[in-house]
């Protein structure tokens, strides 16, 4: 377990930024799927919970790597995988696993924006509770694996706020703060987040 370069599966631009950012002050030399030139099939996520889901991700990645010669030297690089989404109280917990897609297939995250404040019409601001969860699997060439979980709690706003975030950022306010994710920007966020927190505990568990 020395090596320090750590392929993610993830394509999202922005997560990369913002993991690369928390993982890059651990000494970790980190490489995006992309970047490190592994196929950009869909992969399909048939779990019922986010760990599911990102060991779903993380161990597809690996499996290409194992079918591919020209992906060799990547054998011995740990793989991580996210996997993400908004919980809400007064939906029952959803959109949940579905939130990238919650407004529908090819949807954007106006679109989720705008769905999920309909849903909330009429809802009171005790009842707006809401959590941001992220779960990170690390899986290890020897085929061992480390599972963090972080959670943000906060409440949804009535309307769209700030311009800074992306998906639901603009119409999340996290426990302890007045702005939304998209209001107070990554400097904040990256502190405080699901995200920030499962890399907390990602390192933790790595010791
Ligand atoms: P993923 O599994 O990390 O790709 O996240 C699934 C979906 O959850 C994203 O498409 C966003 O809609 C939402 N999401 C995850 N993390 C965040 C965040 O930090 N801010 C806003 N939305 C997020």
């Amino acid at each position: 377990m020395n090596t320090k370069t750590a392929i993610l599966a993830s394509q999202n631009k922005n997560k990369i930024r913002e993991i690369e950012a928390i993982l890059g002050k651990h000494g970790f030399s980190v490489i995006s799927r992309d970047d490190a030139g592994i196929p950009t099939d869909d992969i399909e996520e048939t779990g019922t919970t986010f760990e599911e889901n990102s060991y779903i991700k993380a161990s597809a990645i690996r499996d290409m790597i194992e079918a591919d010669p020209a992906l060799e030297k990547y054998l011995d690089s740990p793989i991580i995988a996210d996997d993400s989404g908004l919980m809400v109280d007064a939906l029952d917990g959803a959109p949940g696993i579905y939130s990238a897609r919650y407004a529908g297939e090819g949807c954007t995250y106006d679109d989720n924006n705008v769905k999920l404040l309909a849903a909330l019409e009429g809802v009171p601001e005790s009842k707006r509770g809401a959590c941001f969860v992220t779960v990170i699997t690390m899986i290890w060439p020897d085929g061992s694996r480390l599972v963090a979980r972080g959670e943000c709690k906060g409440k949804i706003t009535e309307e769209t706020r700030g311009d800074r975030g992306f998906g639901f950022d603009p119409v999340f306010i996290p426990d302890g703060y007045d702005k939304t994710f998209a209001e107070m920007g990554p400097d904040v966020k990256n502190r405080i987040s699901h995200r920030a927190k499962a890399l907390e505990e990602l390192e933790r568990l790595l010791g």
